[in-house]
């Protein structure tokens, strides 16, 4: 099911972002996000050791209740995924090279989408990267037109709102599949 009002702007907004390099593209329904402090408080257990570390995680991020009244105002998104095969589930270096193409798409996509919807909101995947070291919390982000928050420091279940918009989250054994999430507009 790949439906959404304008299929016409759908397209647009999927051919872009294959363009960037993304493998598939999904219209998501923002009336269909629970933005949820039971995901958010996963980030507090800092499994991913992000936390209190980087503008684009908790604390510093966008607040649940910013992001809820935030998402409120759009009619329509794009959930875009990368999906890629691994030599097995224990291939580290596969999985790294997974969210690194996820993450050089998302960044070469973000301009182009502010170019014609500057109001957007976009919910990446993980922490942000993009400097060797991030200066938080010393000095200001040097990129925020470049960043996003990820879609767990949002609240959102990631395989929960594929599900709900009809997108695949699973592709099978030896595979992984990585999901950002753009509110356009
Ligand atoms: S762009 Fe640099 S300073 Fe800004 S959040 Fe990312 S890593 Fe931190």
């Amino acid at each position: 099911m790949r439906k959404m009002g304008n299929e016409a702007s759908f397209e647009h907004w999927e051919k872009l972002a294959l363009a960037c390099g993304f493998t598939s593209v999904w219209p998501v329904d923002p009336k269909t996000l629970r933005f949820l402090p039971e995901v958010r408080a996963m980030c507090a257990e800092d499994k991913c050791r992000n936390y209190n570390k980087n503008w684009t995680c908790p604390p510093a991020c966008i607040s649940l209740e910013e992001a809820e009244q935030r998402a409120a105002g759009f009619h329509r998104g794009i959930l875009l995924q990368t999906t890629e095969t691994l030599e097995d589930s224990f291939d580290a270096e596969g999985m790294s090279a997974a969210i690194a193409r996820h993450r050089d798409s998302f960044g070469r996509l973000l301009p182009l989408l502010r170019a014609e919807y500057p109001g957007f909101f976009p919910m990446g995947a993980g922490a942000c990267t993009r400097c060797e070291r991030c200066t938080y919390p010393g000095e200001p982000c040097r990129f925020p037109e470049q960043t996003a928050p990820s879609m767990e420091a949002c609240g959102l279940f990631v395989s929960q709102v594929c599900r709900d918009n009809g997108a695949p989250y699973y592709s099978g054994p030896d595979t992984i599949t990585f999901v950002s999430c753009i509110l356009v507009d």
